[in-house]
C-alpha cells in the first residue's frame, strides 16, 4: 500500500499553513501551485488575531513573525473631508482580552514567510502547476494538471481560492444537483500598498466612513496598506475581472476622500507599489467535502475582510483538520490496520472538522458583514450608530468584548504540539494549551525539538 500522503492544491495562505500543519503531524504532502512563484509585493495587509498567534507559536514561526508585524492600538475613524470623528482603543483591548495581540502584516512578507519556512520546501512545493481534473478510486486520488503532469496520494485538501476549481470537480462528481452559487458580492474592493507616508502614525489603523463606502490605511514599518471599499448598486453573483482602465476609474472617484486627518486617498494612490481592484465575494459553501476531496479557506467561507478574520478562518481549519488526520493515523496504525485509512474513515475525519469549522465560520461571516455594512453606513439606522453612537459608548469596544472575543476564544490550535510563548488574557480559551506528557515539542516524529526556528 503507498504511503499516506496529502496533496494540497493552492499554495496561498491556507495552503502554506495546511503545510506547515501537516509537517508537524509527520503527515506526507505535497502542494500543487498554479503560479509560477509567489510576488512578495502584493497585497495589502494581513492580519493575525490571537487564536492564529497560537498556532504560529506551535508551528514555530512566532519569533519571525514578530519582527515583522506591527502592533495596532488605535483606529481613527475619519470623514470624508479629513474629521476625525472617533479614535477608538479596541486593537489595544484584543490584547487584554486574549494575551496575543493583534498583528498587522503586509501580505507579500506574511506569504514569503509561510513559503520560505516550510521545511523542505522544494520537494514539498511545486510551481507552475494548474489543476484540471481529479481521479478519485478506494484506494486514493490522482491529481491531474493543464500541463499534462499528475501527482498521486490519499486525499485532496483544496484550498485553490474562492473560484476554486477544486470545489468545482467535487461538486461535479456528487450524485446531488449542483448546489446553487454560495458566493455573492456587494462591495469591490481596491486593495493595495505605498511607501509610509511620513505623517501616518504607528500603531494607529485609519478608517474613513461614508456613505455606501469605506476606506482603510495600515501603518507598516516602511509601507502603508490600502483598501477602498466601494458598495455595488446591486448584490450580484456573477464574476467580474476588472480592466485597468475601471481601477484607475475608481481611484479617481476617490482621490478626494480622506484616508486619514492628512492625506486624501490620491496622495497614497500616487505612489503605489502595487494595487488591484476585484469583488470582495461573501459566503458559505454547505457541503466541505466528497468523496476523498475536502476543501479548506475561501474556497469554502469568504468574508468581508475589513475585520481580518478570512485567513483566521483557515488557520484554525487547518488546525481542526490536520488535528482530524493525524488521530486517524495514529488509530490505524497502532491497531496495526494502515488499510483501514479508507475512504469512510477519512469521510468521518471530514464530517468532524465541517462540524467543527462551519458553524464558527458562519458567525465570521455574519461579524464580518454587518461590520462592512456599518462603517459604510448601508442605512441610516447604522449611519447614527456609527456616527453617534459607537463614539459616545465605545460601541465597538463592547462589540469585540462581547461578539468578537467569544468567537476568538473558540480557534482551534494543534492538539499535539505545546506553545512555548503561552498567554490568555481576560477570556479563556477553549482550547487550552496543551500539557504534553514529554517536553519535546518533536510532532513531525524526528526526534529532535523543533519548536523554534530554525531558518
Ligand atoms: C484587502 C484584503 C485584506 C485582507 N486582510 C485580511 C486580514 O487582515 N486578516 C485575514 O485573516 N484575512 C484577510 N484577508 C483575507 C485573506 O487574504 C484570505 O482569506 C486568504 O488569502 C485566503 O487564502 P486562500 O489560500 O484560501 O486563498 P487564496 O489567497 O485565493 O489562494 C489560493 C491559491 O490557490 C492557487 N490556485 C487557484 N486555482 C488553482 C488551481 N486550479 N491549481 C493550483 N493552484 C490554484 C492560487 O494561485 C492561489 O495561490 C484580506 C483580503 C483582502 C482582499
Amino acid at each position: 500500500m503507498p504511503p499516506f500522503k496529502v496533496i494540497i492544491v493552492g499554495g496561498g495562505p491556507a495552503g502554506l499553513i495546511t503545510g506547515h500543519c501537516l509537517t508537524k503531524a509527520g503527515i506526507e504532502f505535497e502542494i500543487l501551485e498554479a503560479r509560477a512563484s509567489h510576488d512578495a509585493n502584493a497585497g495589502a495587509s494581513n492580519a493575525l488575531w490571537p487564536q492564529s498567534v497560537r498556532v504560529f507559536d506551535q508551528l514555530g514561526l512566532l519569533e519571525e513573525a514578530k519582527k515583522l508585524y506591527t502592533e495596532v492600538n488605535f483606529k481613527a475613524c475619519v470623514l470624508a473631508d479629513g474629521t476625525m470623528f472617533y479614535k477608538s482603543e479596541a486593537f489595544a483591548r484584543v490584547e487584554e482580552q486574549h494575551g496575543h495581540p493583534f498583528m498587522l502584516f503586509h501580505r507579500g512578507e506574511l506569504l514569503d514567510m509561510l513559503d520560505r519556512r516550510l521545511p523542505d520546501r522544494e520537494s514539498h512545493v511545486h510551481n507552475n502547476k494548474r489543476v484540471a481534473a481529479i481521479e478519485t478510486s478506494e484506494h486514493g486520488v490522482k491529481v491531474v494538471c493543464a500541463d499534462g503532469s499528475a501527482f498521486e496520494g490519499s486525499l485532496v485538501i483544496g484550498a485553490d481560492g474562492v473560484h476554486s476549481t477544486v470545489r468545482q470537480l467535487m461538486e461535479e462528481k456528487s450524485p446531488q444537483p449542483p448546489p446553487e452559487e454560495a458566493m455573492s458580492t456587494t462591495y469591490i474592493g481596491l486593495y493595495g500598498s505605498c511607501p509610509r507616508l511620513p505623517k501616518t502614525e504607528s500603531g494607529t489603523f485609519y478608517e474613513t466612513h461614508g456613505p455606501k463606502f469605506s476606506l482603510q490605511l495600515g501603518v507598516g514599518h516602511t509601507r502603508n496598506f490600502f483598501v477602498v471599499y466601494h458598495r455595488l448598486e446591486k448584490t450580484t453573483k456573477a464574476r467580474h475581472r476588472f480592466t485597468d482602465e475601471e481601477k484607475e476609474a475608481l481611484a479617481v472617484q476617490y482621490a478626494e476622500t480622506y484616508i486619514t486627518p492628512d492625506y486624501k486617498f490620491e496622495d497614497i494612490w500616487k505612489t503605489a507599489l502595487w494595487s488591484h481592484l476585484a469583488h470582495i465575494e461573501e459566503g458559505l459553501v454547505d457541503k466541505w467535502y466528497g468523496d476523498r476531496i475536502v476543501l479548506l479557506g475561501d474556497n469554502v467561507h469568504k468574508m468581508t475582510p475589513n475585520v481580518g478574520f478570512g485567513f483566521n478562518n483557515a488557520i484554525s481549519s487547518a488546525a481542526a483538520l490536520t488535528n482530524g488526520l493525524r488521530r486517524l493515523i495514529l488509530e490505524k496504525t497502532q491497531a496495526g490496520d494502515p488499510a483501514g485509512i479508507d475512504t469512510e474513515a477519512l469521510t468521518r475525519v471530514f464530517a468532524d472538522y465541517e462540524k467543527i469549522r462551519k458553524a464558527e465560520a458562519k458567525k465570521y461571516i455574519e461579524i464580518s458583514a454587518n461590520y462592512s455594512r456599518n462603517v459604510a453606513w448601508d442605512n441610516l439606522l447604522f449611519r447614527v450608530i456609527d456616527r453617534y453612537i459607537t463614539p459616545f459608548v465605545h460601541l465597538d469596544v463592547f462589540l469585540l468584548k462581547q461578539l468578537m472575543s467569544p468567537q476568538v476564544r473558540e480557534g482551534v490550535v494543534l492538539d499535539f504540539l505545546e506553545e512555548k510563548d503561552f498567554k490568555e488574557g481576560k477570556v479563556k480559551w477553549k482550547h487550552p494549551r496543551q500539557k504534553l506528557a514529554s517536553t519535546s515539542q518533536d510532532g513531525d516524529g524526528d526526534g529532535k525539538d523543533d519548536s523554534e526556528d530554525s531558518a
